[in-house]
C-alpha cells in the first residue's frame, strides 16, 4: 500500500511540477541557469533513490558529482538543449538538491542539467528552494482533493502526455 501511495505521490509531483513551474518561475524571477563545461568522467551513477521521510519526498538524480567537498546532483535529458533550461527541469533538479541536503547533510550550491549538446548549472538559491517548497505544499493540499483542474490550454502538451488515456481533461 505504501508503495502505491509513493507512486501516486511521485506521479502527482511530476504533474504538478510540470503544470505549475511556469507560473512559479514567473512569480519568483528564478535564474535560468548558466552554460558550463563538465567532465562526465567524474560523475558517479546513483543506484538507489534518495528518500526523506520528513518531506515525504523521494527521487533519483542520474548522477552525483563531488566537487570541493560539495555534492552536486546531475539530471540528464536526452533532448537538445533549449536556450535556457525548462522550468520543469529546474524544479526537478531543485528537488534533487533538496533531497541531497536532507539525506546527506550537505547543501548543493547548484545542480547540473545535462542536455545532449550542452550543460547548464542551475544555482540552488534560497528563492528556488522556497519556490519548490511552495509547490510541494500546494501539492499536498491537492493530495486530498478528488480531482485537480488542468492548468493549461495546450493540446500539444496533452498529445505528448503519458496520462492522456485516463485523463478526463485532455485537450487532444
Ligand atoms: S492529458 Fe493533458 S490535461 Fe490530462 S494530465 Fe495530460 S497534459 Fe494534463
Amino acid at each position: 500500500m505504501s508503495m502505491i501511495y509513493l507512486s501516486l505521490f511521485l506521479l502527482l509531483l511530476a504533474l504538478l511540477l510540470f503544470w505549475q513551474s511556469g507560473r512559479k518561475r514567473r512569480q519568483t524571477g528564478l535564474p535560468g541557469g548558466r552554460v558550463i563545461y563538465t567532465d562526465t568522467k567524474s560523475w558517479g551513477k546513483v543506484e538507489k533513490p534518495l528518500y526523506d521521510s520528513s518531506m515525504r519526498l523521494t527521487g533519483k538524480p542520474d548522477y552525483l558529482v563531488e566537487r570541493g567537498g560539495k555534492i552536486i546532483p546531475v539530471e540528464v535529458k536526452s533532448g537538445r538543449a533549449p536556450d535556457a533550461p525548462y522550468d520543469s527541469h529546474i524544479y526537478q533538479l531543485a528537488s534533487y538538491c533538496l533531497l541531497v541536503h536532507k539525506t546527506m547533510g550537505k547543501r548543493p550550491p547548484y545542480g547540473i542539467i545535462h542536455y545532449r549538446n550542452r550543460d547548464f548549472a542551475v544555482d540552488y538559491t534560497t528563492a528556488l528552494e522556497v519556490a519548490l517548497l511552495d509547490i510541494l505544499a500546494e501539492m499536498r493540499r491537492d493530495e486530498n482533493r478528488s480531482s485537480v483542474d488542468c492548468s493549461h490550454n495546450s493540446a500539444s502538451r496533452c498529445r505528448g502526455c503519458g496520462y492522456r488515456k485516463i485523463c478526463d481533461q485532455r485537450l487532444a
